[in-house]
């Protein structure tokens, strides 16, 4: 290989670019991947393997805990008051303007051919993320009069059919457009949905085998959840098998991670839009081919490091200002800067789901957290904010909050300078599709 390399150097032949590709597991928590060793974990050998052959971060937190502004931030690596993608719905604030420079960008300037194939409606062009894609397929139909479906309540409901995909269909058009480009380098965002919430469930016969007969209530939503994550991995797996047996294998790049966990129950709150571990903590596994496999780090990293540690690797530079760092150093065993990680939710800016009636006190959350220590702080209720040791509380059971302890302080006065509040609502018009869409996918009471 080495003498076939140095052929093709002589014959001053450049060798073709390394393919790559981003997985976004919607709502997956990190601990439902067995390579993270929970006991709640769904089988996923595939995701594992990924680990395997690359580094997993043991500790990765995403931006926020609702989709756009999560997803805005992986692509661009940059923090929502950077990227400007702040809710997912108010009359503005919740569209990546085509200005920002992302991934899908860089790359596609450097000569890589670009395809998106995605599998709901919170990721789709209506929130930006078109920009840069000459395949943007994430199988939302256009017309609206088959989005919405009126209930016979009156209310107009979300087709789900129309509106969101499971992840074995969104898995064949990937691999169908991959075999289409032939051997062009490519960038592929791949994003899966399937564990958001109860309408897409696996094959019967997936599900017969992970969730028992007569499991109910709180069990049986957690195990269905192990059942669409397990689902995931082996689509996922259909993928790999595919670029092993066209020979891709060798020459691609797989970034693994999530958009936001989900609470299951954990901390009295089955969903995401708040900011405990289970909602930002996420898989983020990395796999480069010819870097070390097998690695393990525990220290806090941002899921707005992944592109720039592709940047960096792929010798690619980015547009602009970039907020994440590399985590090639990390990945190689080399003494790094240790990082604080951001994260919001502007619930009282973002009327999806109706948080603030739902948690009054979630109205407002900022949160910092370090490789010891995690801030949530609530302006509007201060003395309501909470402080853990997190490196030696990681399920977030004993508050230690006070005014005045060194550690809050600490981390309140790096949101105050982070540039991240946000002190009154968005103003221009959301466009009546994009508000219709959203009200019928239950996101606007
Ligand atoms: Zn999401």
């Amino acid at each position: 290989m080495l003498l076939l390399g140095a052929l093709l150097l002589a014959c001053g032949t450049k060798p073709q670019p390394y393919n790559v590709i981003l997985i976004t597991l919607d709502t997956t928590r990190a601990d439902y991947l067995s390579c993270y060793g929970s006991p709640n974990a769904a089988n996923t050998p595939y995701f594992d393997g990924i680990a395997a052959q690359g580094t997993l971060f043991e500790r990765a937190i995403a931006q926020a805990s609702v989709t756009p502004v999560s997803h805005a931030s992986i692509l661009t690596g940059l923090y929502q008051y950077q990227h400007g993608v702040r809710v997912l719905y108010a009359s503005s604030g919740y569209r990546l303007d085509p200005a920002v420079p992302r991934i899908t960008t860089v790359l596609r300037d450097k000569g890589w051919r670009t395809g998106a194939f995605l599998s709901a409606f919170p990721v789709s062009e209506q929130f930006g993320f078109d920009t840069g894609f000459e395949v943007f397929d994430n199988g939302i139909q256009a017309a609206t009069d088959t989005v919405l479906q009126e209930s016979g309540d009156g209310r107009f409901r979300w087709n789900v059919a129309r509106n969101q995909r499971r992840s074995d269909v969104t898995t064949d058009r990937a691999i169908a457009w991959i075999d289409e480009i032939g051997k062009d380098p490519f960038f592929t965002w791949i994003h899966y949905w399937d564990p958001h919430d109860m309408s897409l469930k696996p094959p019967a016969e997936v599900v017969s085998e992970l969730v028992p007969r007569g499991t109910v209530g709180d069990e049986y939503r957690r195990k269905m959840y192990a059942a669409e994550v397990q689902y995931v991995d082996s689509q996922f797996g259909r993928l790999v098998e595919h670029l092993k047996a066209t020979g891709k294998w060798d020459r691609t790049i797989v970034i693994v991670t999530s958009d936001h966990g989900e609470g299951l129950g954990d901390h009295d709150w089955w969903n995401h839009r708040i900011l405990y571990q289970e909602q930002i903590r996420v898989p983020l596994l990395v796999r480069i081919p010819g870097e070390t496999g097998g690695k393990r780090v525990s220290s806090i990293v941002r899921t707005i490091d992944a592109v720039p540690t592709l940047y960096d690797w792929l010798d690619v530079a980015p547009e602009g200002h970039i907020e994440g760092r590399t985590l090639l150093p990390l990945m190689r065993g080399e003494p790094d800067e240790p990082r604080i990680a951001y994260a919001d939710q502007l619930n009282m800016y973002d009327t999806n789901a109706n948080m603030v009636a739902r948690r009054p006190n979630d109205d407002l959350l900022y949160c910092a957290v370090d490789d010891n220590w995690k801030l949530i702080y609530r302006p509007r209720h201060p003395d309501l904010s909470e402080l853990y040791h997190i490196a030696e509380d990681p399920g977030e059971l004993q508050n230690l909050y006070h005014k005045n302890h060194p550690e809050a302080l600490r981390l309140r006065a790096y949101l105050d300078e982070s540039g991240g509040y946000v002190d009154g609502p968005f103003g221009e018009s959301m466009d009546e599709e994009t508000k219709k869409r959203l009200e019928a996918l239950g996101y606007v009471d």
